[in-house]
């Protein structure tokens, strides 16, 4: 490792005024030297054979009024998914614990919302309160929240808000108009200030430059507080929406994302989210070597598939991973 790398990537420090030239200076690391930076950060905050286990339920599908072009539950395109009302209470514990019983330690639940109505919200809280109750850490993403909202969730026992700025500054207007950056930024300090954790990543493979992926992690690393959670996705290509025909990303490139994550915010669980369902196994080990140490798992992601359960155990169990308690 030269001095500049061993400068740069020093004892894993956590640190938030990252450069935009020193996050593209990790990127272009000779990729061994890349994940052996990364790996040996990873080791100084978590124990490298575990990972936190996620599941995500759509408590609220479709009829999105905002065009994020990745998105088959905006009302823009025609994805054939119809929009349906909010899950019922009962149906919601059901599947939490259903989860549970699968081996996740957190439950995540999803509404296609620009932002909550407060009465949509009172339910909302009530599932929090009743996830919370089987023992699960909780996490909802609901879209954008005001300063009292936030508190309500916190009230009601809300562990994580996930909340993604999905790529770089300059790349956001090529993917959604019908919001800004700083919606994104501003819900994010209203969770914050609620003491609520933050899950808050992006999404590749968008058609975005390598810049863009500087950007965006720059964009992350750089918050007042690391996320707590940091989702990287891999985009979804779904029929019918503006990216279905995007250029797919390599899968090195993939790594080289995760590994930068894992460096640049030490402390922090990297997620390997959306996109699971085509990459290889050899794809997703290099992601775990890389630093990435934790999944969602469960059949659907929101409104795409995601691998089967079953491959997912039998994929931690050849690479000897156990669930994170
Ligand atoms: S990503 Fe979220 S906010 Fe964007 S269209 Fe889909 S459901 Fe709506």
């Amino acid at each position: 490792m030269d001095d500049r790398t061993a400068s740069l990537t020093k004892q894993g420090s956590i640190r938030h005024d990252w450069t935009r030239e020193e996050v593209a200076t990790l990127f272009a690391l000779p990729f061994p030297e890349l994940v052996f930076c990364a790996q040996s950060i990873h080791r100084e905050h978590f124990d490298p054979r575990e990972v936190q286990i996620s599941t995500l339920l759509s408590i609220k599908t479709g009829g999105c009024p905002e065009d994020c072009a990745y998105c088959p539950q905006s009302v823009h395109y025609h994805t054939g998914i119809d929009a349906e009302k909010l899950m019922s209470r009962a149906a919601v514990t059901e599947a939490a614990r259903a989860a549970k019983a699968s081996g996740a330690s957190r439950f995540c639940m999803g509404a296609a919302w620009r932002s909550p109505k407060d009465r949509d919200l009172d339910r909302v809280c009530a599932m929090v309160e009743d996830v919370k109750a089987l023992g699960l850490e909780t996490c909802v993403t609901l879209g954008m929240l005001t300063g009292s909202q936030a508190q309500r969730l916190k009230t009601a026992g809300l562990d994580y808000y996930n909340h993604n700025l999905d790529t770089s500054p300059e790349y956001y207007d090529q993917i959604i108009t019908t919001r800004i950056y700083q919606d994104r930024l501003q819900t994010l300090a209203h969770v914050r200030a609620a003491g609520i954790h933050v899950c808050c990543g992006g999404i590749v493979g968008m058609g975005e430059s390598r810049e863009d992926r500087v950007g965006m992690i720059a964009a992350l690393a750089s918050l007042p507080a690391h996320p707590e959670s940091v989702p990287i996705n891999m985009l979804v290509r779904v029929e019918g929406t503006p990216l279905a025909q995007a250029d797919a990303l390599t899968p090195l490139e993939f790594v080289r994302t995760i590994a930068v994550a894992r460096i640049t915010m030490p402390a922090s669980v990297v997620r390997l989210s959306a996109g699971r369902e085509d990459m290889s196994e050899e794809t997703q080990a290099l992601c775990f070597l890389a630093g990435a140490n934790s999944i969602f798992y469960g059949p659907k992601l929101l409104t795409t598939s995601n691998p089967a359960q079953d491959r997912d155990r039998a994929l931690m169990d050849k690479l000897g991973l156990t669930a994170m308690r």
